[in-house]
Formats: C-alpha cells, sequence, structure tokens
C-alpha cells in the first residue's frame, strides 16, 4: 500500500512518515502541495494524507481539483482542532475522513486502515474483460489474475475503455476521460499513455482502430 503524504511541517512529516512506515506502508512525503496533481498522474496511490494547511497551495482548492478530474482515490485530510469550518469544507470538497491535529499516530494508522478497508469493499463493481479485470475502487487492474502496475492516467484510460466495451473512442474522448477541460495538455501526450499502457498490458487488448480510436478488446 503506497502513501503520499502532503505535510509542511517537518517534525509531523517526518514523524508520520516513520510510523507509517513501521506499519508497512510505502510512503512519498512532499512538503508542497503544488507537486500533489502530478505525483497522482505518475504514480500509482492507494491513499492521500492531506495537509490543509499548507503555504503555497491551498489544500482545499488541491482536493477540489483532485474530485474535479474525476480522481476518486481515498484522501484523508488533516487539520487543526479549531479549524471546524476547514474541516466540513474538506469533507464536503470530496475528503474521505479527517484527523485533527494534534493525533495520535497508532489511530491515525487504524484510521487510514479502517479507510483502506472501506475503500477496497465499497461496493463499486470490478469490469471484466476477457483476462482482465479492474477495481476502480481499490486501484488494481490484474491481467490473468496478475497485478499489473499502471500509473494513474493508464489505469484512467484503460478504465474509460473498459467502461464502453465493444465502443471505439478517440483520442479526444480519452483525453476527456483522463484530464479536467482546464487542464492544457500536449497533444501527443494521451497516445504516450496509451503506448505504456499497451506496452503493460498487450497491444491486443487495447486495439487501435487507425484513424479512428481505440476499444478494449472483448475476447
Ligand atoms: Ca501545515
Amino acid at each position: 500500500m503506497r502513501i503520499l503524504l502532503v505535510e509542511d511541517d517537518s517534525m509531523i512529516g517526518k514523524a508520520v512518515q516513520q510510523g507509517l512506515k513501521a506499519a508497512g506502508f510505502t510512503v512519498d512525503w512532499t512538503r508542497s502541495g503544488q507537486t500533489v496533481l502530478a505525483s497522482l498522474a505518475e504514480t500509482s496511490y492507494n491513499l492521500v494524507l492531506l495537509d490543509l494547511g499548507l503555504p503555497a497551495v491551498n489544500g482545499l482548492d488541491l482536493l477540489k481539483n483532485l474530485r474535479a478530474s474525476g480522481n476518486h482515490i481515498p484522501v484523508m485530510i488533516v487539520t487543526a482542532r479549531d479549524a471546524v469550518p476547514d474541516r466540513i469544507a474538506g469533507l464536503d470538497a470530496g475528503a474521505d475522513d479527517y484527523v485533527l491535529k494534534p493525533f495520535d499516530l497508532d489511530e491515525l494508522i487504524a484510521r487510514i486502515r479502517s479507510l483502506l478497508r472501506r475503500h477496497a469493499g465499497s461496493g463499486a463493481p470490478i469490469l471484466e474483460c476477457g483476462a482482465l479485470t479492474l477495481d476502480p475502487a481499490g486501484h488494481i487492474v490484474k491481467l490473468r489474475g496478475e497485478p499489473v502496475d499502471l500509473s494513474a492516467r493508464e489505469f484512467m484510460i484503460l478504465e474509460a475503455l473498459m467502461r464502453k466495451p465493444g465502443a471505439v473512442l478517440s483520442r479526444m474522448d480519452l483525453e476527456a476521460a483522463v484530464y479536467s477541460g482546464a487542464t492544457k495538455i500536449e497533444s501527443n501526450v494521451i497516445e504516450v499513455h496509451l503506448h505504456n499502457l499497451r506496452r503493460k498490458i498487450g497491444a491486443d487488448l487495447v486495439r487501435n482502430i487507425r484513424g479512428v480510436g481505440y476499444r478494449i478488446a472483448e475476447g
């Protein structure tokens, strides 16, 4: 289980990172909110632990942008004990749970485990296409029962294709599924993700319909 820790306070960040690592989690720690969306696009995380009080970027705006982009990764927010409006706004913005500072590390770990369990069993149906399964809630892709390590973008492309078996999705359809309208992207970036996705799961499963787009193979 890989956790992205977003915390600008060195002491808290270090303690949380050490505590979570000791509990068996892989933890990437960033002090700035500015790299969070990029990190989530590059690496497949199971949970984000997000401090709302960040210096340059507002944690709430970050969370709203994340949800607006269609990313449903579990997010636990961390707020100051006296900041009740923040906590409510955070839950409204799409946080799954919150902890109040100062928090007990053991309690934090228990709450994280509980959130991950809840999320894995949230009942979102697992998508199946032949030998390929995709669990939208657990963010897990398996090919013939073996887990496949996909980036967040590759995962989103595959999910979009698997939600419409048989349909051909154009590059623009896929861009819309992966990026929010406000994001400016390079023209060939979807092709790069598709190339990597096809390399990982097999070009025969993600068919290129020349001049039209892509579709998932049903067999
Ligand atoms: Ca802070």
